[in-house]
């Protein structure tokens, strides 16, 4: 059934999904060999095959309300400038979901969501799934995020996507753990309050104390360097909204791009 009048008690039981938060970074890792590259080849070979991925990226942001992407054929979107050519000559043709997509709509019905057919699939995205399937043959749709939405609302509307994962939904974030593009260095040496933030969400998240990275923007001078914006904290919310005692966590992907990009990565399975 392939219709936007698909509701989530269309969709059949699956054993549960993981629930993955990526940190992306450069797009070149979508084309490069790297450390980081390489754990998201392991990471793709290590999971169940997903009936449909459901990606929550830094780089969709919206205002006033949240889209879900329904196009059966998601576009590659080069939101990136002064990339090599080969860059921009990938395309991630993976088919789209919108079956999937609209029984999420569903899901979410007690808020603000739409359907979207503009977006497609943008760096946070594709760069990471390039790597992870390269085959493209799993449906991908994307969710955006509201950027008027305190982290408290985003970590309460991302609850409602958990019954997802017994769906065959794979819920993929895609974001930074330390995200500061100003503070970038090229000689790669990690800022000391890169390292604190990064250390102290990472325990947060171990800990399960999931309320505390909810409020990270309370840490306040430490949270403005990791995040002078916070389009990349906010996709870290999503699986840990979505996960529960049953999970498992681990981290993969641990390192410090550049001293101010965290490329540290989780799996809640
Ligand atoms: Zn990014």
């Amino acid at each position: 059934m392939t219709s936007l009048s698909t509701t989530f008690a269309d969709l059949a039981p699956t054993p549960r999904m993981p629930t993955v938060f990526v940190g992306h970074g450069s797009p070149m890792n979508a084309i490069e060999d790297t450390t980081y590259s390489r754990g998201w080849r392991k990471l793709g070979d290590s999971l169940p095959a997903p009936k449909a991925i459901l990606v929550v990226s830094a780089h969709w942001m919206t205002r006033g309300t949240t889209l879900v992407h329904v196009k059966d054929q998601p576009r590659t979107i080069y939101d990136f400038g002064g990339f090599p050519p080969e860059l921009y000559a990938q395309k991630y043709a993976a088919p789209g979901a919108p079956d999937v997509a609209a029984a999420t709509m569903d899901l979410m019905r007690n808020h603000h969501v739409e359907a979207d057919e503009k977006w497609g699939l943008d760096h946070g995205a594709w760069s990471v799934l390039i790597q992870m399937f390269p085959e493209a043959q799993f449906p991908v749709f994307q969710l955006s995020i509201d950027l008027t939405q305190s982290p408290a609302q985003h970590f309460a509307l991302a609850k409602d996507l958990k019954a997802l994962r017994e769906r065959g939904v794979l819920i993929l974030a895609s974001g930074n753990l330390v995200h500061n593009l100003y503070a970038m260095s090229w000689d790669g040496k990690p800022y000391d309050w890169a390292v604190e933030f990064d250390s102290r969400l990472s325990d947060f998240i171990a800990k399960g104390d999931y309320q505390s990275v909810v409020d990270a923007p309370r840490l306040g001078r430490l949270m403005q360097y990791a995040h002078p914006s916070i389009e990349h904290f906010l996709p870290i919310l999503y699986p840990l909204a979505v996960a529960d005692k049953a999970d498992t966590l681990s981290f993969f992907n641990e390192g410090i791009d550049l001293g101010s990009v965290s490329m540290k990565s989780f799996i809640l399975s």
